[in-house]
C-alpha cells in the first residue's frame, strides 16, 4: 500500500513538473543578415541552401531548449552553425577588410542578470561567439579587442585558425568590387551599388528557455573593405545585442554606424519596458521610423518573456527563421 501511494505521488509530481515545463513557451529566433536581397539575385538552389542552413541552426537551438537546456546554450549552438557556414558573413565566409584580411566581432548577453561578453577585431578565432561567451563567463570584463582578445582565446583553449581559413571566393570578389567603387565614388554610393554581397550575412539568435530566461547573441565579419580598425554595432552591447528578462532580447543586423548611434537593441527593449509596447510595435518604431528616417538600413529579431517573436526590417529582405512550441518559420524576403 505504502509503495503504491509513493509511486502515485511521484507520478503526480512528475506530471506537475512536466506540465509546468510545457507552459513555458520555449522559443528561438535567428537571422542571417538583412539587406536589399531581391528574389532575382538568388537562384532557387541558393535560396534552398540558405533556408536549409537557417533551419539546421534553428532546430539545433530548439532541440537544446526542448531538452531543458539553457537559452545561452541554444543561442551559442545556433550561431556556431551559422559561423561555420560559408554562406554567412560570420566566421567562415566573413567579409574581407580593406587590407584583404578578416576581422571578426561578436557579442552575447543573458537576460537573467544582464551579464554580457563581447569581442572585436579578432583574426584567428574560429568561432567568435565562443570567445564572447568566454569573456562573459571566464573573465571579469565585458569587451575585449584585438591582440588581447586573441591571447585570452588562447588561454581559454578555443580553436584557433590561420586568418586565411575565413577566405571565400565570393567575398573576395566583393572586396575587389568595393575597392573599385570606392576609388570612384563615396561610401554611400558604394553601399547602394553593392549591397547584395557586399556586407550581408551577419548572424544572430535570441532564445527563451524553460526557466524563463532570455539570451541573445550576434556575430559578424562587419563590412567589406572596412578600414582603420572600424567596428560596427554587432559586438556593441545595447546596439547590436541586448537581453533583459524584464523586457526582451534582440539581435540586430544592418548599417552598424546607425545602429550604434541609435542604440537600437536596447532602445527597442526600453520601449517595451517603460512604455509597455509590444515587441513588434517597439521594433517597428525603431527600425521603420527612427532608422528609416535617416536611411539607416537593417533589421532585428526580437523575443519576449512570453515567447512572442517579432521581426522588423526596412530592407527588402532578411534571412530569418523561428521555432516555438506552436509554429516554425523560415523566410528571406
Ligand atoms: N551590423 C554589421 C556591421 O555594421 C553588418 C551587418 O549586419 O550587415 O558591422
Amino acid at each position: 500500500m505504502f509503495r503504491i501511494s509513493l509511486a502515485l505521488i511521484s507520478l503526480l509530481l512528475w506530471s506537475l513538473s512536466s506540465s509546468a515545463a510545457d507552459k513555458n513557451n520555449i522559443a528561438i529566433v535567428i537571422h542571417g543578415g538583412a539587406g536589399n536581397i531581391k528574389a532575382a539575385q538568388l537562384s532557387p538552389e541558393q535560396e534552398a541552401a540558405y533556408k536549409k542552413k537557417l533551419q539546421e541552426a534553428r532546430d539545433k537551438g530548439y532541440a537544446i531548449l526542448a531538452k531543458g537546456g539553457t537559452s545561452m546554450d541554444a543561442v551559442v549552438a545556433a550561431i556556431t552553425i551559422l559561423e561555420d557556414s560559408p554562406l554567412f558573413n560570420a566566421g567562415k565566409g566573413a567579409v574581407y577588410n580593406f587590407d584583404g584580411q578578416h576581422d571578426l566581432d561578436a557579442s552575447i548577453m543573458e537576460g537573467k542578470n544582464l551579464q554580457a561578453g563581447a569581442i572585436a577585431g579578432v583574426q584567428t578565432v574560429k568561432n567568435p561567439i565562443l570567445l564572447a561567451r568566454a569573456v562573459m563567463e571566464k573573465s571579469e570584463h565585458v569587451f575585449l579587442a584585438g591582440r588581447g582578445a586573441e591571447t585570452f582565446a588562447k588561454q581559454q583553449q578555443l580553436a584557433l585558425v590561420e586568418n586565411r581559413y575565413f577566405n571565400t571566393e565570393k567575398r573576395f570578389k566583393s572586396l575587389q568590387k568595393a575597392k573599385q567603387s570606392l576609388l570612384k565614388t563615396s561610401w554611400n554610393q558604394t553601399d547602394k551599388d553593392l549591397e547584395i554581397d557586399y556586407k550581408m550575412g551577419t548572424v544572430g539568435a535570441v532564445a527563451l528557455d524553460q526557466h524563463g530566461n532570455i539570451a541573445a547573441g550576434t556575430s559578424t565579419g562587419g563590412r567589406t573593405a572596412k578600414r582603420y580598425g572600424r567596428i560596427g554595432d554587432s559586438p556593441v552591447i545595447g546596439a547590436g545585442t541586448w537581453a533583459d528578462n524584464r523586457s526582451c532580447g534582440v539581435s540586430a543586423t544592418g548599417h552598424g554606424e546607425f545602429f550604434i548611434r541609435f542604440n537600437v537593441a536596447a532602445d527597442i527593449c526600453a520601449r517595451v519596458k517603460y512604455r509597455g509596447l509590444s515587441i513588434q510595435t517597439a521594433a517597428d518604431q525603431v527600425i521603420n521610423q527612427e532608422l528609416a528616417n535617416i536611411q539607416g538600413s537593417g533589421g532585428v529579431i526580437v523575443l519576449d518573456k512570453q515567447g512572442n517573436i517579432a521581426y522588423s526590417f526596412n530592407t527588402k529582405g532578411m534571412y530569418r527563421a523561428y521555432k516555438n512550441n506552436k509554429n516554425s518559420h523560415v523566410a528571406i524576403y
